[in-house]
């Protein structure tokens, strides 16, 4: 894959949060400057690696406290990385938390042309897209009322109306849709599938299955900060090859009969770094597990698991 094939590479990506236990031990932290350590480590996101192609669909799933928001945060530049980099070649437009990026005192026209403006649009860029925005937002006379009065219903259409009219190269879409109705949604998902034709890439969070079949080219399981596996989601989903991505698979809604997840996950605060984090729930795990890290493996055309046991 050639260099301007790329719209997203993450090489090495890990964020680290230091947890106290106590509100003195940070003090103490900054007075003796490291000489002695009074917190604990929580990665939130450790060694992660992937491409996005131009014009590609990569979806992201997993639990809750996974890594998928932390991931998107960091694309965005939210936070910042405590190791490794992100490349991003193009304008990216994303839909994270409900209402994030607007003020809650401005109006839906005033937050219009704040958030262009943010996105990198001229004035008159947007006075051209206007009516294309609220036309897709569908909120009438609301667009001249603060958002503040907005319902999250209203929030989300006049958030994703912005985000898509820019017409970005790269989309990064969080749970953020979950909170439209049905019919709104499948606009919003038409309007993303015509956005990915024409060549924007897409990074979408989503925990609805089939959303994620119809919308993406690959997935990428997280599973406490790592990645599990990543693949052609028709073959990583049908028949996936991480003890995980099996269990998640039959935990989440739309399987046939969901399950809960067996036993309970490691602690992600201070985890054995060689060892495999989901040996405590899985059912293939053997000595090996709990003495060795799993690395990414080739599991077929672009298919890579991290299991000791494949
Ligand atoms: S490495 Fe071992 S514990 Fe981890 S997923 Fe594979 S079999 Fe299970």
């Amino acid at each position: 894959m050639s260099d301007g094939d790329i719209a997203i590479r993450v090489s090495s990506l890990s964020k680290c949060y230091h947890i106290y236990d106590k509100p003195a031990d940070r003090l103490k932290q900054t007075l003796l400057r490291g000489r002695r350590q009074y917190y604990r480590e929580f990665w939130a996101l450790k060694d992660v690696s992937f491409e996005v192609r131009r014009g590609e669909a990569v979806g992201i799933i997993g639990r809750n406290g996974s890594g998928k928001s932390t991931l998107l945060q960091l694309i965005t530049g939210t936070i910042r990385p405590t190791t490794g980099e992100i490349e991003a070649n193009g304008r990216i437009a994303a839909l994270l938390e409900l209402g994030s990026g607007f003020n809650p005192d401005f109006t839906g026209r005033e937050n219009v042309y704040l958030n262009g403006a943010l996105l990198g649009l001229t004035t008159e860029e947007i006075n051209n897209r206007f009516d294309a925005i609220t036309a897709f937002a569908d909120i009438g006379q609301y667009i001249d009322q603060p958002v503040k009065t907005y319902s999250s219903g209203m929030l989300v259409r006049l958030a994703f109306a912005v985000q898509v009219q820019i017409e970005p190269d790269i989309l990064i879409v969080d749970e953020a849709l979950a909170v439209g109705d049905a019919l709104f949604q499948k606009r919003c998902f038409q309007q993303i599938e015509k956005l990915v034709s024409n060549g924007t890439s897409l990074l979408f969070v989503s925990h609805d299955l089939d959303v994620v079949r119809l919308m993406c080219d690959r997935v990428m399981v997280l599973y406490l900060g790592r990645v599990a596996e990543i693949g052609p989601v028709g073959e990583a989903l049908s028949a996936p090859r991480h003890p995980y991505t099996r269990a998640l698979i039959a935990s989440m809604p739309g399987s046939a009969a969901p399950v809960q997840l067996p036993g309970e996950a490691t602690s992600p605060i201070d985890p054995a770094m060689n060892a495999c984090l989901f040996a405590s729930r899985c059912a293939n795990a053997a000595p090996e597990c709990t003495a060795e890290r799993p690395e990414l493996l080739d599991v077929g055309h672009e298919h890579q698991a991290a299991c000791l046991r494949l």
